[in-house]
């Protein structure tokens, strides 16, 4: 280890061709393997001599990568999957060679600068005003963490009377927001969606007052919206619950996770209007702005609230605190970062912003294709017409064991994979179309077998 060996140099054209062949080929699907089935393939790994660097790599592509799902196949339609484009997972290559620093100025400054480009970009798009910024963290929940910790720092500073501190969010919200709950050792007040599953600003006011005054000593320190829930893709009444939480000088945050992604797609952009009041805001490019796991761009109207919450003190910490330098280690629940946001501004900075448009509208133009395929099936029912591009719908008199079978064997066949999620405690069947290798002869495919 540690020289630059001829060996070193040939186990580096073999991980490289390999790498682009993974990315030209369509991937297989795959699928998991029992820890018995692997161990009978592979066995112990680690040893004290080492399998050498040929051996190691034959074992990965040959037994566990085919035991990982290729999120980014085309008809992976399961929870949310993954589509990072080609130069993202290109250059995922050079972070990992290059050992950057992502964590400080001082230290990265090159790359952090790139990644506030990114971020930039996506905060525009939103329509946050100029000093507007953050950090990409490792996913989602990190992210939801960080903010709702940030936003109850601020309100404790306002009002340090209050004995409890409540979070505010839809019934339909992810389980990131009860887990920051939980961790937080805050409480939440769960907000009743309308018929349509959207949480409204009244009902929001409506919850938020009857709450206080059952609960005087109590403070809401934050309320969360959801732009594009995880299940059925529904965006909440952004503009009139990001009112009430100005009125009632409350944190907003808005979790986007999945769904702001499509802020650069202009035939959904007006679904997120009042997106441009939060406080705070995530969305994940690994979910549905083509970059690879793991990266979340956690956004704030004014960073300098988030910074004092984030910011660690230590002796030899402190030398890196200059007013006029960024740290993304100061703006969540990290120290260490990798680069993780350098793949996406990579491939957003070489196809350029027009490339993500098209890419998006695509996605959204074969979740409508699927929604009518859908409706002109015999034996299917849709859920809802796509808010965006999760299309649910559900098999006339399946019950959960049907679906789960049929869903089963259609990985088994090796088809494609979507599970069955529920809703309002009745099974449905769900695609997230986040892929833009998807095609419409995918959806077909899967339809056939529904038949
Ligand atoms: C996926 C998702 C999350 C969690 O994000 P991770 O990156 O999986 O941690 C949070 N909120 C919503 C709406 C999501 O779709």
């Amino acid at each position: 280890m540690h020289e630059f060996t001829q060996d070193v140099e040939d186990l580096a054209h073999e991980i490289l061709d390999y790498s682009l062949d993974r990315l030209k080929l369509n991937p297989p699907l795959d699928g998991p393997s029992t820890p018995e089935e692997l161990f009978a393939q592979v066995g112990n790994t680690i040893s004290p001599k080492g399998l050498g660097g040929h051996k190691a790599l034959e074992l990965f592509k040959d037994v566990l990568a085919p035991a990982c799902i290729s999120t980014d196949h085309p008809r992976y339609l399961a929870f949310i999957p993954s589509a990072p484009s080609e130069y993202a997972n290109l250059f995922d290559l050079v972070v990992g060679s290059a050992a950057l620093y992502g964590g400080s100025w001082l230290e990265g400054s090159g790359a952090v600068f790139a990644e506030n480009q990114a971020l930039a970009w996506i905060a525009n798009m939103a329509g946050l005003p100029q000093p507007a910024g953050g950090v990409f963290v490792q996913g989602g929940t990190n992210g939801n963490l960080s903010a709702l910790v940030a936003a109850r720092m601020d309100a404790r500073s306002k009002k340090p009377a209050v004995d409890r501190w409540v979070v505010a969010c839809s019934e339909e919200a992810h389980s990131s927001i009860q887990s920051a709950a939980d961790i937080m050792d805050v409480l939440v007040l769960k907000v009743p969606a309308d018929v349509d599953g959207v949480m409204t600003g009244e009902q929001t006011r409506k919850a938020v007052d009857s709450y206080l005054a059952d609960n005087p000593r109590h403070g809401i320190f934050a309320i969360v919206a959801t732009a594009g829930t995880t299940n059925l893709g529904i965006i909440d009444d952004l503009a009139g619950i990001g009112k009430v939480a100005r009125e009632l000088d409350i944190w907003f945050h808005v979790d986007g996770a999945y769904g702001l992604a499509a802020l650069c797609a202009p035939s959904v952009r007006d679904k997120f209007n009042g997106v441009e009041l939060a406080d705070s805001l995530i969305v994940d490019p690994h979910k549905w702005l083509f970059a690879p796991f793991d990266a979340c761009a956690l956004i704030y109207r004014d960073p300098t609230i988030a910074k004092k919450a984030h910011t660690q003190h230590a002796s030899y910490l402190d030398t890196l605190e200059n007013p006029n330098e960024w740290n993304p280690s100061d703006y969540a629940i990290h120290l260490t970062r990798r680069a993780r946001g350098l793949p996406f501004w990579f491939s957003l900075a070489a196809n350029g912003t027009d490339e993500y448009t098209r890419a998006m509208e695509q996605t959204l133009t074969i979740a409508q294709h699927s929604a009518s395929l859908i409706k002109a099936h015999p034996n299917l029912e849709l859920l809802m017409e796509p808010t965006l591009s999760v299309v649910a719908f559900t098999r006339k008199g399946w019950e959960l064991e049907d679906y789960e079978k049929w869903s089963d064997q259609l990985l088994a066949d090796q088809i494609g994979f979507v599970v069955p999620s529920a809703h309002k405690g009745k099974p449905i069947l769900r695609f997230a179309i986040v892929n833009p290798w998807t095609k419409e002869a995918d959806i077909e495919a899967i339809l056939d077998t529904l038949n």
